[in-house]
């Protein structure tokens, strides 16, 4: 065989290996011959999406037939009132990876660098790769994002830093004070993304407002997403609030019905049913309780963390790829995060149920017990 079609492939995308997401929990059911298996290994909300969202969602399937809404103009004017912003700073995407990618597709290209984190968000490095920039990765302090470093990475061809706040698979935070001081030091002509798929979760009160903040720095954008709290992953919304003119110019990238139109209807009705984002948030707060109880009273050193997951360290006698295993074998799902996140010895477990936290607490129990 003379000739490959790598030789023709963008060096971007040459440099690349494909995200490879778990395996859905119908498919691992079936491999493993699991009556219920219980999925902790993608930060979905275990409530499900609210019950007005999927009714709206039921609804909107007779329009299928037709293109959607391709300026999702009723979800930008309900997330606009939502927030109280100009409906100008708003632009949805295809989950919030889409907005993140359109970013990189608009800022980024040979000429330029982005920063960001050891152990961030993966997206940042493929988002970044696929468009041929030069990735600038600062080391971690406690596993978290050092804003401070991340600064110091900051060149003249920087276009973006994106800052994962709360980051994947982490769980850690970076201050308001914190962001606050590394906005002031940054050129404004650098883009700064703070990715806040878990915004709606957090409970700590020293969390950046990155709206109020957005006020000062117009280059500060703002992703957020209904895949999480909202329930709704695999419908694909997410959204970035951003600058008009920065959304004007991700407008010129975006397909044109980047969203379909199921999605949209079941996000506004989402969106609108607070009381099931209320006990989303109440449930999971009382879930990192009980997992970080539970896991050190195994023993078990956890990351802090205020997004619906735990990363933890596997404790030295267990092999984590023995552990997944294990804990499959037990019918609980979670994620290493070694080989993506270079993070060798610790995996990620989503908050679940008291009944879910429960079974996975006493699972890891037992496999620590037979491992002694
Ligand atoms: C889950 C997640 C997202 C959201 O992805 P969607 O494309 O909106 O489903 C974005 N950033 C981080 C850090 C995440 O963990």
């Amino acid at each position: 065989m003379a000739f490959s079609f790598n030789t023709l492939v963008s060096p971007g995308v040459g440099a690349l290996t494909p995200y490879i997401p778990g395996r859905p929990p119908p498919a691992l059911q079936k491999t493993f011959a699991l009556h219920r298996a219980r999925a902790l290994a993608s930060n979905e909300n275990v409530l499900g999406a609210s019950r007005r969202a999927m009714r709206v969602a039921r609804r909107a399937v007779r329009d299928v037939h037709l293109y959607p809404d391709g300026g999702a103009h009723d979800l930008r004017d309900a997330l606009a009132a939502h927030y109280a912003i100009d409906v100008e700073r708003i632009l949805v995407g295809n989950g919030s990876n889409d907005v993140l990618v359109l970013l990189a597709q608009s800022f980024l290209s040979e000429r330029t660098s982005a920063v960001y984190s050891k152990h961030a968000f993966v997206v940042y490095a493929l988002a970044t790769q696929m468009c041929g920039a030069t990735p600038l990765v600062a080391q971690a302090h406690l596993w978290g994002h050092d804003l401070k470093a991340m600064l110091k990475l900051v060149r003249e061809d920087t276009r973006i830093v994106f800052v994962a706040n709360p980051n994947n698979p982490t769980g850690t935070w970076v201050s308001g004070d914190a962001l606050r001081d590394f906005m002031r030091a940054l050129p404004a002509e650098v883009l700064v993304v703070v990715d806040e798929a878990y915004y709606e979760y957090v409970n700590v009160s020293d969390y950046p407002h990155s709206l109020t903040l957005q006020r000062e720095f117009p280059n500060l954008i703002i992703t957020r997403t209904f895949s999480k709290i909202y329930g709704l992953a695999g419908l694909r919304v997410g959204y970035c609030i951003a600058d008009p003119e920065i959304v004007a110019i991700l407008n010129r990238v975006r397909q044109p019905f980047n969203v379909n139109h199921v999605a949209q209807k079941a996000a506004m009705a989402a969106l609108g049913d607070s009381a099931h984002v209320r006990r989303s948030y109440k449930m999971n707060n009382a879930g990192l309780m009980q997992l970080s109880k539970g896991l050190n009273a195994l023993g078990v050193e956890v990351l802090p963390s205020v997004a619906n997951f735990v990363c933890f360290k596997v404790p030295d006698l267990l092999k984590e790829d023995e552990l997944y295993s294990s804990l499959l074998s037990r019918g609980i799902i979670i994620r290493s995060v070694a080989k993506v996140y270079d993070m060798p010895g610790y995996m990620r477990v989503t908050v679940g149920t008291r009944s879910d936290n429960s079974a996975f607490l006493n699972a890891l129990g037992q496999c620590i017990k037979h491992a002694l």
